[in-house]
Order: structure tokens, then C-alpha cells, then sequence
């Protein structure tokens, strides 16, 4: 049954200290019980300020998705006001930037914002960083999709004042500092905590865990009821004591909320997840939940982990983040790998998943980094320009990023003789940085040797910073663990564009495009393309195998291909012919890893201690 949480913190509170109320910096309302055409009211009522000019912004980028959004794209028919309410002059410089002249009379300002669910134009934000306005049915507020902020004034504190319809209920990790009616109030010290506490409003379906002395909200929305909160507190409450003690026997934040959006048609937008400091937002095709489970389980271990890295432990690009010109760090192994890793890994540890599942998982992850992505290119490089040239070969930092995580992990266990883990090594820089302390993108490589010993600065020149290929068989040859390398064979593909089924139409969709080999980009598919026809074949609703055998058995390299699409253009769908030469593409296939049967002592330490608690 759906039920109202108790979630109040009051150490949490008391860290926003009384100033806050007594000096509002940014003082924003939104009205969600008056929706316009898809579109909701923003006022912002801002402090007296000496500048004669000012530019007002929305995020180009947020932490955590390394793309560039563009959430200006949501903001209509923005006025800036003095304190008569009469209109000051207002230019908009770009898609995120609007420069108000006469700032010094500014009192506030005012605009409709759209959800970016429905954006039908340029690229689609995926929805667990993205909004949604639903009117009667749920408000996603990603805070950056909402509320803008003043160039130079990211340190102003903020309150934001929610007007909700009488039965909904909003969810954050953030508490609301008061409700009077149907008003509920949030504050915040600077600019950044909006971006980092989402809010979800919508008819609530609740339930609330405790784990030692964290507080942890799981909000569902699942329009049909196929997932329930009551059923992801049993599964997420395994999942976070298994973290708890991985993590040495205590979570590291006091409060924690799962923001559970689970979409009942197939939008064309992106699904996964998304971390923040003290919530992950979740945006999911909504199915039978124990259909779901261990996916949701793998997902919500990531998000989870986050909460070590980048969130404890990140680069000053990260820290001061610039949401309009951003500068990348070159630590996504760190950031995303590492905590890939650590999100199967804690798994294996507490028995939740076989030893043996696990290796099948790292194999699958060896596969995957083979087969879609450039396995010589470093993996600092890839991260410096994750926006721009690399942006396709994103993926791998969940792929190659965990497996430099668990080379390395044995690496560790291996010189230490089985005492220090990579877990340890991440706990002693998170003492050595923290969340106010940043380190400097060139000094982690060389402070995680200081820690350590000197052949680290090998392992980190080969295989991260530099060309070489993780050597697999040597790093599972470590815990006695055989390893034969995959061999891979050339086939035909539909350009490994991923599919999702669209349940109102009955066709298949394309739902992501960001691991298309290079067939997949000549073709052009987009998100939200429903597949009519192959090669003049009408694609069915079933019985998909024997209709693509079909397909490739008659096509030869080199001839002309044909994927007839549906494709939503201004409001209306049309079809559209993406036409490219066929291709076969490299598939690496699983490679071969088991344990031996005979394995040396030193094997056998390494291997308890890596995969044993
Ligand atoms: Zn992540």
C-alpha cells in the first residue's frame, strides 16, 4: 500500500544553519498545480546587486552525465522585472544564456519551462537527468531543468518554494524545511545542491529502510503497479547491508533516497540512472518487478557506490563544476570504473551472486570493451574528451573502466599479500581528499603510489594513461584463475543499435544509439526511430530470430542496406529511409575464464582474499 515516509534528518538540517532563512539569495517558487500546455510557472526573486548587466543561465552540462544537454532548451518567454514588475531589456545570447541589462534594478524573473520528456527536437536528454511534467500523473524536478542561476552568483543560497496539487507528495534525500498547505519549502547553500537534490512529486508510493544509522526513501512511480516500493525495500534492504559491510560495516551518509521513475510507453529519451550525493534518480521501462529485480539490483549497486566516488573522492574539474564550459577530468576509471566494479564485486563478496557469475560478468565486460570500443586508446584520453571526439566510446568506462578496477584490485591483493584492497585504497584516499578536498587531476596516479609501492606507476603508465591492452590472462592468473583470450569473427548487424519494444504499436524502437558500430552510423539511426521495414521485409512483432537470419543470409558486403523507419519530426511522425552499404563489423566473442582446478598457495590466498569476505 502506498505510504507517506517518514524522513526528516535533523543533523542535516542543522548543517544549513538559521542564516540561510534570514538571507535568501535565490528565492524560487514554481507552481505545479497550474500546468499551461505541458508547461509549468517560475518565479525567481533575486537580491539587490551592483552589476549593470548580468547573465542569467541554465546547465550546458551536469556532473555524473558527460553530454552536453542544454537545459536552456526548456526555458520560454523569460522576463526580468524591477521591483514595479516592470520589464528590464533582456537578450538571449544562447540556447542557455539570457543577458538582462539594467541589472541593478532587477527584482525578479519569470518563465514557462517545458519538460524535456517531451522535447522532440536536438538531442534527447535522458530521463533520469531530465524532467517531466505529467499533469496529474508526476513531476520529475531535476532541479537544473527547472532553476537557472546568475553568472558569478553560484554562491548564493537558495529556497525554492514547491506549490503541489493537494494529493501529491514530493520525495528528495533533501528534507523540505516547512509545509504550510499544499506549499513545501526546500533550501540550499549554494547553486550546486540544486543540481543535486531531485525532487519527485507524484501519488506516493513510500517505504523507508533504515541500515545502521542511514535513513534510506525508496519513491516509486510505476503507473500500473508493476513495481512497488514495499517489494524494493526487501531487495534493496540485501543489496545495502551487503554495501554496508563492504564498505567496512557502515554506509557513509546519513540519509539516502531511490527516486524510481519507471515509464509506462516508450519515450524516445535514454533510461538508466543517474548519482547524486545523497539520491540516485532512476528511469526505467516500467516491468514485472521480479522480471526486474536483478537489474535493478546491478543498477542501484552503481548509483549506490557513487556516493565514494566521484562524490567523496573527485578533481577539481569536478568540484568547482562549470555547468556552461566544463573541463573533464581524466579519472573516469576512477569515478565510473571503479565504481562499476565495486557494484559486482560486493556482490560476489556477500554470496549474493556465485563466484562464478561474477567471472561470467567480468567476461562479458571483456567482450563488450573488445567488441564496441578501441581497447588501445587510454583511458585518460577517452575521459579528457568524453563531450567532444570520444564521446562514443562513453560506454566502456562501464565496461574496460571496471575491468582496470579489478586488474588492479589484484594487483593490490597480489604485492600486499592479500591485506590491502583496492576498497582500502579508495578509503585511504577519500581520508587523504574528501568531499571539500579535491585533488588535482595530474597528482591522484602519483599520490595512489605513494601509497603504495612503485610498480603502480607501471600498471597506471601501461595500461591507463598509456596504449597497452589490460593483460587479462596474467592479472586472473594472480588468484589462480585461467583465462583464453576470445577470438572473433566478422558479422552482419543491424549496426548494434539498441532496441526496445513499443508496446502501443506493437514495433520495435530504438531506445539507445550511443554504441553503434561504425554500419549502425552510417545508417543514422535515432532515438525514438520504430523499425517499418528491412530491405522491404516488414519488421514483425515476434519471432524476431528467424526474421533477421532471414534478412542476413541474402544480403552480400558491400550492397545497398535499407532500415524504413517511423520518425517523429515536428509533432508528426514520418517514415524515413536510412540507406548505407552493409558491412560486416568485428564481434569479439566471450572469452574462456575459470577457476583452476590446481592452484598455488599464493593463488589461493590471492583468490580468498579477493573474492571471500
Ligand atoms: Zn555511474
Amino acid at each position: 500500500m502506498p505510504q507517506k515516509p517518514i524522513f526528516l534528518t535533523c543533523a542535516f538540517l542543522s548543517l544549513f544553519g538559521i542564516s540561510l532563512l534570514a538571507d535568501p539569495g535565490y528565492q524560487y517558487s514554481v507552481d505545479l498545480t497550474n500546468v499551461v500546455h505541458d508547461r509549468v510557472q517560475v518565479t525567481l526573486t533575486v537580491p539587490k546587486m551592483d552589476q549593470s548587466t548580468i547573465c542569467f543561465r541554465f546547465p550546458k552540462v551536469i556532473p555524473g552525465t558527460y553530454t552536453t544537454y542544454d537545459f536552456g532548451r526548456v526555458v520560454q518567454d523569460l522576463r526580468a522585472m524591477d521591483e514595479e514588475g516592470r520589464d528590464l531589456d533582456v537578450i538571449r545570447k544562447d540556447v542557455n544564456t539570457w543577458k538582462i541589462k539594467d541589472a541593478k534594478k532587477l527584482h525578479s524573473i519569470q518563465y514557462w519551462v517545458d519538460d524535456t520528456y517531451d522535447l522532440t527536437e536536438g538531442k534527447a536528454v535522458s530521463g533520469m537527468s531530465g524532467t517531466n511534467i505529467e499533469e496529474g500523473e508526476n513531476f520529475l524536478l531535476n532541479g537544473h531543468g527547472f532553476f537557472g542561476y546568475l553568472d558569478g552568483c553560484e554562491e548564493w543560497p537558495v529556497q525554492i518554494d514547491v506549490l503541489r496539487p493537494e494529493t501529491f507528495y514530493g520525495s528528495s534525500a533533501y528534507p523540505k524545511v516547512e509545509t504550510l498547505g499544499n506549499r513545501d519549502r526546500y533550501q540550499a547553500p549554494r547553486y550546486n545542491y540544486v543540481v543535486d537534490m531531485p525532487i519527485m512529486y507524484n501519488q506516493p508510493d513510500t517505504a523507508t529502510i533504515r541500515i545502521g544509522n542511514t535513513d534510506v526513501l525508496i519513491s516509486v512511480h510505476s503507473p500500473n503497479h508493476l513495481v512497488q516500493a514495499d517489494y524494493l525495500k526487501e531487495v534493496y534492504g540485501r543489496l545495502l547491508q551487503s554495501q554496508s559491510a563492504y564498505l567496512g560495516g557502515e554506509l557513509p551518509v546519513e540519509r539516502y533516497a531511490f527516486l524510481m521513475y519507471f515509464m509506462s510507453e516508450s519515450l524516445p529519451i535514454g533510461t538508466g540512472a543517474l548519482e547524486h550525493n545523497y539520491s540516485s534518480v532512476y528511469c526505467l521501462p516500467e516491468m514485472d518487478q521480479e522480471i526486474l529485480s536483478p537489474f535493478l539490483v546491478n543498477i542501484a549497486a552503481h548509483e549506490f557506490f557513487h556516493i565514494l566516488t566521484p562524490l567523496q573522492l573527485h578533481s577539481r574539474e569536478i568540484h568547482n563544476f562549470d555547468f556552461h564550459d566544463p573541463d573533464m577530468s581524466r579519472h573516469l576509471w576512477l569515478y565510473e570504473g571503479v565504481t562499476e566494479y565495486f557494484a559486482h564485486h560486493n556482490q560476489v563478496r556477500s554470496g549474493l551472486i556465485s563466484e562464478t557469475e561474477f567471472l561470467k560478468r567480468m567476461a562479458g565486460k571483456i567482450q563488450d570493451s573488445k567488441t564496441r570500443y578501441q581497447d588501445d586508446l587510454p583511458f585518460t584520453k577517452l575521459s579528457e574528451e568524453c563531450l567532444g571526439k570520444y564521446a562514443h566510446e562513453y560506454g566502456n568506462v562501464y565496461q574496460k573502466g571496471a575491468l582496470i578496477a579489478m586488474c588492479l584490485d589484484l594487483e593490490l591483493i597480489n604485492w600486499s599479500d592479500g591485506e590491502y584492497r583496492l576498497i582500502d585504497l579508495l578509503g585511504d584516499l577519500a581520508n587523504m581528499y574528501g568531499p571539500q578536498r579535491p585533488f588535482r587531476d595530474r597528482d591522484l596516479i602519483g599520490d595512489i603510489v605513494h601509497l603504495t609501492d612503485a610498480r603502480f606507476q607501471a600498471f597506471f603508465n601501461q595500461f591507463v594513461t598509456g596504449h597497452t591492452p589490460l593483460d587479462y590472462a596474467y592479472f586472473f592468473n594472480l588468484a589462480g584463475v585461467a583465462y583464453t583470450p576470445p577470438s572473433d569473427t566478422m558479422v552482419y548487424s543491424l549496426g548494434d543499435v539498441q532496441l526496445g519494444m513499443n508496446q502501443e504499436t506493437g514495433r520495435l524502437v530504438v531506445n539507445g544509439v550511443y554504441q553503434l558500430n561504425e554500419f549502425g552510423r552510417a545508417l543514422g539511426y535515432k532515438e525514438g526511430d520504430e523499425l517499418v521495414s528491412i530491405q522491404g521485409q516488414p519488421v514483425p512483432s515476434s519471432s524476431f530470430g528467424p526474421y533477421f537470419k532471414g534478412i542476413f543470409a541474402q544480403v552480400k558486403e558491400g550492397e545497398r542496406f535499407e532500415v524504413a523507419v517511423l520518425r517523429k519530426q515536428g509533432g508528426s511522425a514520418q517514415e524515413v529511409r536510412l540507406v548505407a552499404p552493409i558491412r560486416r563489423v568485428r564481434q569479439v566473442l566471450t572469452p574462456e575464464v575459470s577457476f583452476r582446478d590446481r592452484a598455488s598457495k599464493r593463488q589461493t590466498m590471492n583468490r580468498n582474499a579477493w573474492l571471500k569476505s
